[in-house]
């Protein structure tokens, strides 16, 4: 039987500004959408503190047994500077300032940024769609926005007419924010604008003669606004309703409070049932940013080359950091913060390696069971990871006292107090287990050996069609033999 129907998990909805029970909208299923990267620069501590968060968020519900579609999207058009309407693109002036074109910026922004989650041990989501490769479903939506009356065309651009949208739905209802108050604190259209109101946001932009990114459509060559790529690829793959929709607190206004606008004006009806907003990482109190340039890049924590830090840190010791503050609290870095979280978890990872060594006993004076609940309640609780992390802590005192001798157990509350360490840290917080990975190496390493033992007796024996076979077929896994003139090394390519 599936875990998640012995478990109720409560979830912060910012919609509503409470903890909720969380029933998906099809059982045993979830929908999931996490506004991804603007892959326009490396990707920088406090992104991957957020994408981290629903990392975790992915790998509780896969433990769960839900089976997830988790959908990041790749934003690669649309998203201006500044986040205004009237400005330039991020990737197209990136591309201006490096000479490149558009496209490779973004290709090469996207290997940054999945070379560094893949440090970090990151699950792939299931589906990571792109705004370009979105375009007609765009523009599809945008046509539907311009029928049911909420988009207006205005010298070939489309725009949300959010006044007549908050007529009869409510915009702000996300960011808490009043549409009047909105209005009055924003400059007035001066006529340099073709927006009816100076709070109506861009559907469809007019491209200028010089702007590379662009597509034709029913309102000439343009591009999509950014808000409506998410609206987009979050309908084509998870539906018109799905169950969870995520992303940092910045993204509230207006990037979400435009895709609920968005979908209502489309569909009729609000497309989310739990919104989820992960907070930020400060850096010496003050938010990182890839603007300002008060960032640390993941390349700079690994290697200690920053004027931040004291040395360098390995990307577990990084996730366990970020990990043990709430998802929706404040974390500020420093270098004293992760000096400390560096010796909580090597203290963690001593207490793993004597786990194996623990004899079990005819007697358990210690209740597992009770603190593995704890771990579940933990987690149940709005994905509370510094409070599991606590537990696990108290999992690791049961494994330092067991090898003391001074508590028993049984063999079966061994086993739970085995696996329940192991579920948690490695399959939920996702932290790497680099012993495994150590092993795993010594045993291919074996392997090798082996067959370069094989393909010796098959030389000596004259059999070169074993001996190359052997030799060209690791070749194809990436393993590379050396004959030299006495033994045969090899080497490994990732
Ligand atoms: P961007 O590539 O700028 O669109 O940002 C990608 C994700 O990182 C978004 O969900 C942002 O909300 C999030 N983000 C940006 N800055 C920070 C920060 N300092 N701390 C945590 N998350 C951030
Ligand atoms: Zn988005």
């Amino acid at each position: 039987m599936s875990l998640y129907k012995n478990q109720t998990l409560k979830i912060y909805n910012s919609l509503s500004g409470e903890k909720e029970v969380f029933t998906p909208v099809h059982e045993g299923n979830v929908g999931m959408y996490v506004c991804g990267p603007t892959v326009y620069s490396n990707v920088h501590l406090g992104n991957v503190r957020t994408f981290m968060s629903f990392d975790v968020i992915f790998r509780y519900l896969l433990h769960l047994g839900y089976k997830t579609r988790y959908v990041r999207n790749i934003t690669d058009v649309g998203h201006i500077v500044d986040d205004v309407d009237d400005g330039e693109d991020k990737i197209a002036k990136k591309a201006r300032l490096e000479q490149l074109e558009p496209m490779e910026i973004v290709q090469k922004y996207t290997v940054d940024f999945h070379t560094i989650l893949d440090k970090f041990n990151f699950l792939p989501p299931s589906i990571e769609p792109t705004a370009t490769g979105h375009i007609i479903e765009q523009i599809e939506i945008v046509k539907q926005i311009i029928e049911n009356g909420y988009g207006y065309e205005a010298n070939g651009s489309v725009y949300f007419d959010v006044v007549k949208f908050n007529e009869t739905h409510n915009y702000g209802q996300l960011s808490g924010r009043n549409i009047e108050d909105m209005l009055a604190n924003t400059r007035d259209t001066d006529g340099q604008s073709d927006k009816k109101n100076s709070q109506d946001f861009a559907l469809w932009k007019k491209a200028e003669v010089e702007h590379i990114m662009r597509w034709p459509s029913p309102w000439g060559i343009g591009f999509p606004g950014w808000h409506l790529e998410c609206t987009a690829m979050s309908t084509k793959y998870l539906g018109e309703k799905f169950d969870l929709h995520g992303g940092g607190m910045d993204l509230k206004f207006p990037h979400h409070e435009c895709e609920i606008a968005q979908n209502e004006a489309c569909t009729g009806h609000s497309p989310v049932n739990y919104w989820m907003h992960a907070n930020m990482l400060t850096l010496n109190g003050k938010k990182m940013s890839k603007s300002t340039g008060n960032n640390i890049l993941p390349g700079e924590i690994f290697t200690g080359e920053s004027e931040f830090l004291s040395k360098g840190f390995e990307p577990n010791v990084a996730r366990f950091f970020m990990l043990q503050a709430h998802y929706r609290s404040v974390l500020d870095f420093s270098n004293d913060a992760i000096l400390a979280a560096e010796k909580g978890f090597y203290r963690l990872m001593e207490g793993m390696e004597l786990l194996v060594e623990l004899e079990a006993s005819s007697t358990s004076t210690l209740d597992i069971l009770s603190w593995q609940k704890s771990c579940y309640d933990a987690m149940n609780d709005d994905f509370n990871t510094p409070i599991l992390i606590a537990q696990l802590f108290e999992g690791i005192r049961f494994v330092n006292v067991l090898n003391d001798k001074r508590e028993t157990v049984t063999k079966e509350d061994l086993e739970l107090l085995k696996s329940t360490l192991t579920i948690f840290i490695y399959d939920v917080l996702g932290i790497k287990d680099e012993k495994a990975s150590e092993n795993n190496l010594e045993k291919l390493e074996g392997v090798i050996e082996m067959l370069i033992a094989m393909r010796n007796e098959a030389r000596a024996n004259k059999n070169w069609q074993l001996s190359d076979e052997i030799r060209d077929k690791l070749l194809v896994l990436g393993i590379q033999l050396k004959d030299g003139k006495d033994v045969t090394g090899f080497s490994i390519s990732n």
